[in-house]
């Protein structure tokens, strides 16, 4: 059988030189990526199995084989394999699409290191200890395999390879031992034991060297909250949500009674590049008696809730179960409800215990959350709560409650202005009548206040009423004298004759120091939304 010489897609190529050039001083992590890619594909496998009896498998399980002598390092599953594409596609591709996004905006920019640090590399990682990796898999099901090789420049090889298991082994071989530097040396048996113990101690299946297993196979969310470290909790983050940064906030929640369920929820400390993306994936994952069922469970979450990470465990699920089920259970439809307050009430504790927590939650993800108050049937209240919004009041984003203990007297609204930026809001003449007054205004720029504003009416019985609207009932807007709209008659009409589209001109106290502004009917939409309708071609 011949060998084929192929190249790596041109950000995979970048992505292995910063490897070989190894960005991350802690190497250690190239392990866990291999078994964290090694579970992956045995859950998998066992998913495969449940419908399909060819494809089903006894002792699921990873082996890691070190050779000393030989200077190499295998990690070995009997998971799901890979097809010959499936190896293009996956392996000589970088597949996920926010990391090849990243990498082209890094070319762009002197950012490059700190960009890297946010997203995890995943098998690329491998290259930070190796100077040859070798892979060989069969899918299962399959009748051949595949041998892969490389080093880690822009090419690697690929052939079939008759009589192999089904499931995927990856052999590592070793850069030459640093003399110095004993920390480092992976071929060695405490070494990978340590490794596997701090990073993988939760992965589901056993991790096996010899004739030992290195892990715990315990369910984080299983064990009694007292027993289960921070840094545990950080590397299942890791290892479910493929991000590197460490989580913001950690949820445990327990339901005892007809319906048991278990859940462990994270709230990321950043938002997904695709978090408005159509496709985006969802960040729940269901287990059923601590065996994975699926990922990117949407109905256990709202979508505005789409970037939690975690995981449910359900007690009284079948472990067939199908998404067409799922939708329809009404077990689920009560988990979901539960999950999603849970996850604001943690959010409005952070308000109260840990400011800093709670801006970087806010930044990162409140223009997601306000997509829930588009929804009728969800808890306006519950996510006008834990909201904050620039205002005129200041360079910090405030809260409505902190809007409406600043309310002047004989006000009883809630001002905004909705526009694309603080900066050309803040300079809109809509606002001077309000500064002058010293009303204050919420000054709302993300794409989604302009709907949610006109939909929800009301925080705790004070209206919202934009300022770009007709007859602003501020107290002070006062009649315009007689004598002087009879001096402008002509002028007025005049311009409303010349200007086209425009309904009426008067004139108004509303301004103080620009000449003139347009406003919207009273009951008319907002000249943002305007625009935004037309932009949408309607
Ligand atoms: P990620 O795990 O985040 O998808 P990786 O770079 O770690 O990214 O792996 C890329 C892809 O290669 C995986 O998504 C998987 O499809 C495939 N893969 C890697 N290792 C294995 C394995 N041991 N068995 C089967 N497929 C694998
Ligand atoms: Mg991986």
């Amino acid at each position: 059988m011949s060998t084929e010489t192929l190249e790596f897609q041109a950000e995979a190529r970048q992505l292995l030189q910063l490897m070989v050039h190894s960005i991350y001083s802690n190497k250690d992590i190239f392990l866990r990526e291999l078994i964290s890619n090694a579970s992956d594909a045995l859950d998998k496998r066992r998913l495969a199995g449940l419908t399909d009896d060819r494809l089903r498998a006894d002792d699921l399980h990873i082996a890691i084989e070190a050779d000393q002598e030989a200077r190499t390092l295998t990690v070995r599953d009997n998971g799901i394999g890979m097809s010959r594409e499936d190896v293009v596609g996956l392996i000589g591709t970088i597949a996920r699409s926010g990391t090849a996004e990243t990498l082209r905006r890094m070319k762009e920019s002197a950012e490059s290191a700190e960009l890297i640090g946010q997203f995890g590399v995943g098998f690329y990682s491998v290259f930070m200890v190796a100077d040859k990796v070798t892979l060989h898999t069969r899918k299962a099901g399959e009748e051949t395999g595949v041998r892969w090789e490389s080093d880690g420049g822009g090419t690697y090889t690929m052939e079939t390879a008759p009589d192999l298991p089904e499931g995927t082994a990856v052999t590592v071989h070793l850069r030459p031992a640093d003399e110095e530097d004993a920390l480092h040396d992976y071929a060695d048996a405490w070494k990978i034991r340590e490794i596997v113990k701090r990073y993988s101690d939760f992965i589901a299946f056993p991790i096996r060297m010899g004739d030992d297993t290195l892990n715990s196979m315990k369910a984080l969310w299983a064990r009694p909250r007292s027993e289960v470290g921070e840094e545990e909790y950080r590397e299942f983050y890791r290892h479910i949500s493929h991000d590197w940064t460490d989580p913001l906030e950690t949820i445990r929640m327990r339901a005892e009674g007809t319906f048991e369920y278990e859940a462990l929820l994270f709230l990321p400390a950043r938002a997904p590049h695709d978090l408005f993306q159509r496709d985006a994936r969802h960040g729940i994952q269901l287990y059923v008696k601590r065996v994975f069922i699926m990922d990117d469970t949407r109905e256990l979450l709202p979508s505005h809730l789409r970037f939690v990470k975690g995981v449910v465990d359900a007690a009284d699920l079948s472990l067939n179960i199908s998404r067409e089920i799922l939708q329809q259970d009404r077990h689920i439809q009560l988990i979901r409800r539960r999950l999603a307050k849970k996850v604001l009430s943690t959010v409005k504790d952070l308000m109260t215990n840990d400011a800093d927590k709670y801006r970087t939650f806010w930044r990162e993800f409140g223009p997601a959350v306000k997509e829930g108050l588009l929804d009728p049937a969800e808890d306006h209240k519950a996510i006008l709560d834990i909201a904050s919004f620039a205002s005129t009041a200041g360079e910090e984003p405030t809260t409505l409650a902190d809007y409406i203990a600043r309310m002047k007297d004989g006000q009883d609204k809630i001002y905004f202005m909705t526009g694309e930026s603080r900066a050309q809001v803040e300079n809109s003449p809509h606002l001077e009548a309000f500064k002058a007054k010293e009303y204050e205004v919420l000054l709302l720029t993300d794409p989604v206040d302009e709907i949610w504003a006109e939909a929800v009416g009301d925080y705790d019985g004070k209206e919202f009423r934009s300022v770009a609207r007709g007859a602003v009932d501020l107290p002070a807007e006062e009649e315009v004298p007689e004598e002087k709209s009879g001096a402008y008659a002509p002028l007025l009409s005049w311009l409303g004759e010349t200007l086209d589209g425009v309904k009426d001109v008067r004139l108004t106290t509303r301004l103080t120091s620009s000449p003139a502004c347009l406003v919207s009917d009273a009951d008319g939409i907002s000249p943002t939304l305007e625009k935004m309708y037309r932009a949408m071609g309607q």
